[in-house]
């Protein structure tokens, strides 16, 4: 039995994707693949059986994917954090740079209790800022971040160094 698996193969590169020059990981072979998917979920468990964690969050919209494979697996509730405009009810917002413009993210003001500990979940850690954001979410609302798990780390962007690197942790590296 082999200790790890490589999951690579659960990824095509899209030239040109969004924009010219960018090469995008696309996860839907992963996500085609049921026994690939599982033991993806399975390992990214493992990653972060040892952290204590109250809710795990879900970046919108393939993070929604991963958190809630994973809390059906952990056993932990999940919350979204969505695009503007999206959830119902009285939000809190935090607005990042993009490399061109801004975006936003909102999480429902009542989804954590004060000191709560919630894990960053996304498919994809790029330059950060989107992780990043959400961390800064968090803590806005009075709870605290436990981490950030990813399936995938692009590292020459070095997106852990705009978080707080030695909580980051992903399946696959690039
Ligand atoms: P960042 O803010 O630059 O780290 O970008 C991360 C966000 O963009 C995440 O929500 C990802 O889903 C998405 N993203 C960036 N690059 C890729 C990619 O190559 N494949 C899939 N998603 C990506």
């Amino acid at each position: 039995k082999r200790m790890s698996e490589d999951f690579s193969s659960c990824l095509r590169d899209i030239p040109d994707f969004p924009s010219p020059g960018i090469i995008f990981k696309d996860i839907s072979p992963l996500l085609a693949n049921p026994q690939k998917f599982t033991a993806v979920i399975e390992a990214m468990a493992k990653l972060v059986k040892d952290k204590e964690i109250d809710y795990l969050l879900g970046i919108d919209s393939r993070g929604f994917i991963f958190a809630a494979a994973l809390a059906q697996k952990l056993n932990l509730g999940m919350v979204m954090a969505r695009k503007p405009g999206k959830l119902p009810g009285d939000v809190v917002s935090q607005s990042y740079e993009l490399e061109y413009g801004t975006a936003t993210l909102e999480i429902q003001t009542d989804a954590f209790k004060a000191g709560d500990r919630v894990l960053i979940i996304d498919d994809v850690l790029a330059t950060g800022g989107t992780a990043r954001a959400a961390g800064d979410l968090v803590e806005k609302m009075g709870a605290q971040t436990a981490g950030f798990a990813f399936f995938v780390e692009l590292e020459f962007l070095n997106g852990k160094q705009v978080l707080d690197s030695s909580s980051v942790t992903s399946l696959v590296k690039f």
